[in-house]
Parts: C-alpha cells; structure tokens; sequence
C-alpha cells in the first residue's frame, strides 16, 4: 500500500496537547467543518449508505438510507438493521464474525413499510479485524422500478436482444443442418450403390460421424433456446429436495469424473414450496454446473436447507476459486461469463425462474475460498406477516 498522505490537519492533531485554546477552538470548528462536508455529500447520494456493526447495530446513516427504510431524521442511529428489516439476517446465512474472513455480500429484498418496495443490498466489510474493530458498510439502492418494470415487460432489452438473436440462430442454422441432414442420406445411399471396398468403408465411418455431429449440433441449438426461452412457470406443489435428489444423480457422473464431493443435507420433511419442476432442474443444474467448474478436482460442494415462517432456503456452497469482487455486480448480466466457451446466461435464467416463482437468487463468495450460492422459495403455507407499522 502506498504511505498514507498527510493532511494538514492530521499534522495539527499530532501536536495536539501543545494547542492552547485559540487553535483548538479553530481544530474543533475545522474538524466540524470536514464532517459537515462528508455528511452532505453522503447526504445527496440517491444510495442509502449505512455502517453497521457486527451485530447489526446502526453507527451511521445517510439521508436516503432513513428514506428507504421509513423513519424519519436521526432515528436511524443506534437502531439494529436485522430487527427494522425483518428476515435480512437470516437470508444473508453468513457467520458475522470478528475472526473470519467476510465475504461481500449482496441481496435484493423487499421492504413493505412505508411502501412495498425491492431494495438491493451490498455489503462491504472494513476495518480491523479483531478489537470490535469489524465494520460493514452497507449501500442500499431502491430497484423497485427496475424490477417492476422488468416484471411488466417480463424480460429487460437485453434479455430479448437475446431471446430475439436466440430466434434468428434457430431459424439460421435451422435450414443448413437440415440440408446436412438430406445430403449425408443422399451420400449413404449412393455409396451403398458403389463396390464393397476398404476406401467406401473408411467414407461411410466418415460419413456416420457427420451424421452424429449435425445430430449434436441441432440438440444443442434446441437446449439452448429451451434454455433461454422465457415459459411461465406451470406452479405445482413441489419437495424441492425431491428434484435436487433427482438433478443430482442425473449429474453423478460428471461429479464423479471431476471427483467433486457433494454433501447435500436436505430434508424430506422440507415445506412444500410451488413449482414448476422442470425449470427447477434448469436451475439446479446451472448453479451445480458452476460450482463444479469453479472447482478443482478433490473440490466439495455441500447443499444445505433451511426454512423460516415464509421462505425456504437452499444453499449451494463449493470450494471453488470464488468470484471477483468487481463481478458480482454483474454475475446475472446476460453474456457476462469469466470461461473460455461460456455462455454467461446460466444465471441470467436462474434469476428469471427465481422471480417468477416469487423468489430470489443471493451469492456471496470469497476469492480463492469459495461461493454460496442461496436460493429463497416461498413457502406454499407462508404466513402472511404484519410488519412494523
Ligand atoms: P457461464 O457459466 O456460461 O460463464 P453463468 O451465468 O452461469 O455463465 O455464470 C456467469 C459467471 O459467474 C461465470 O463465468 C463465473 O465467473 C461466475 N460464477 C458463477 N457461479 C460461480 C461459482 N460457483 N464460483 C465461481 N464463479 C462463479
Ligand atoms: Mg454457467
């Protein structure tokens, strides 16, 4: 790190007991005058900033922060986040811990006092590690406009840039693969015309191998668009540890071959959630993909359930290399992806099917240590609950 720069006045305030009155009554109205200074630029940010302690505790907060969650001038300070925002504490399923190493964290939740509202949480850890020094930093931005107007519209320009590219591949490849289809059968019965000889053998083994690649294209192509076409989702009761269980065995031998251990502690009393099974799979798959490719061989990926009064939670937790800072902002990006050959929309649909099963999709990751992947259903019986008023 590059040596901190002196101001003048941390100067001034190394020679602080040699100060008589004058000065200090000069340091005292200059050091109010810098804070007045921070607090009013923090003050014009559209962002609600607060710095919380380990337990929740509220040290400060800025004028939008009192806005977003409802209380008015300096009430804020002293008051504990977990308890105004009911349910935060539990989704972020992390230990908060003076000794560990903290991962940033972000989450959208929604807020219902004094009006319903989505709000994006981003949690950044500072200061000393151990002496209480532990704080976060906590940016809240209101995206209830984004989101509602993502809802209304169902996907967001980029989305249906994509799904309408996702159109123009199929009907693109479409005509030419059919046309390989007709013309390899074409090469097959005309070869079976020809003499039996070495070389005709050698080009029909060719020729079988066109055929199953054009096959594997065209069942690439049709995943694809089944993967980024927007379907509303056919709700059923579901066990989610049901479509896990079955998700995993489908996905066995690949965790096999990479040697990745999978702890999966569900259980089969789970509340029952509502559904659609398939898209289900789809998102099972897609985070176990990506926890698996983050990994190394020997990696381990442990699968918890856990619920409250309203939601269910399931979290995926891999060893693997963890995500940059600077990407978690953008990890539901469409086309965002850190892999050679990666799509970069595997989580663009996580998020998709999560909202429209009334849920949402949190990662919290620590680089070189590993990502939590949290999913958060509602629970079919959910309680409806009263929340401060
Ligand atoms: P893709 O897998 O095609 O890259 P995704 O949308 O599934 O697209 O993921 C986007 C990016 O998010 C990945 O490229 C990777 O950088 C990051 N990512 C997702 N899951 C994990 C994980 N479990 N561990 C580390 N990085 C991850
Ligand atoms: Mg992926």
């Amino acid at each position: 790190m590059p040596p901190k720069k002196h101001s003048s006045l941390d100067r001034v305030l190394g020679r602080l007991d040699s100060l008589d009155a004058v000065n200090l009554t000069n340091l005292v109205q200059r050091l109010a005058r810098e804070r007045g200074l921070f607090e009013d630029i923090f003050n014009t940010l559209q962002e609600g900033v607060l710095v919380i302690t380990l337990d929740g505790e509220i040290e400060y907060a800025n004028l939008a922060a009192h806005r977003l969650i409802g209380l008015g001038d300096d009430e804020l300070v002293g008051q504990t986040l977990w308890r105004l925002v009911p349910g935060l504490r539990s989704s972020l399923g992390i230990a908060l811990d003076e000794d560990a190493a903290m991962p940033v964290v972000t989450r959208e939740f929604e807020l219902t006092y004094p009006e319903p509202r989505t709000v994006q949480l981003y949690m950044v850890p500072f200061g000393e590690q151990h002496a209480g020094g532990r704080r976060f930093a906590v940016i809240l931005s209101d995206i209830t406009r984004t989101k509602q107007s993502t809802e209304e519209r169902i996907e967001n320009e980029r989305t249906s840039s994509i799904l309408l590219l996702a159109a123009g591949v199929a009907h693109e490849l479409g005509n030419p693969l059919n046309s390989l289809t007709i013309h390899l059968q074409l090469i097959n019965r005309k070869l079976k015309k020809l003499k039996a000889s070495k070389e005709i053998d050698a080009v029909a083994e060719s020729i079988r191998i066109c055929e199953g690649e054009v096959k594997r294209l065209d069942g690439i192509i049709t995943n694809f668009l089944e993967a980024i076409r927007p379907q509303p989702p056919d709700l059923r009761e579901t066990n989610l540890s049901e479509v896990l269980a079955e998700v995993l065995s489908f996905q066995q031998r690949e965790l096999a071959d990479r040697d990745i251990r999978v702890e999966a502690e569900t259980r089969d009393d789970l509340p029952i959630v509502m559904a659609d099974r398939n898209q289900l799979k789809q998102i099972f798959f897609n985070i176990v993909k990506n926890a698996v490719e983050a990994m190394q061989p020997g990696g381990r990926l442990r699968i918890k359930a856990r619920t409250d009064d309203d939601m269910v939670y399931l979290a995926f937790a891999d060893s693997g290399a963890g995500i940059k800072q600077e990407d978690l902002t953008r990890l539901f990006q469409p086309y965002h992806t850190t892999k050679t050959g990666g799509h970069g929309l595997g989580l663009m649909v996580v998020q998709r099917i999560m909202r429209e099963h009334g849920g949402q999709i949190g990662i919290e990751s620590k680089e070189g240590l590993g990502t939590v992947v949290t999913l958060q259903f509602p629970r079919k019986d959910r309680r409806v609950r009263m929340l401060r008023s």
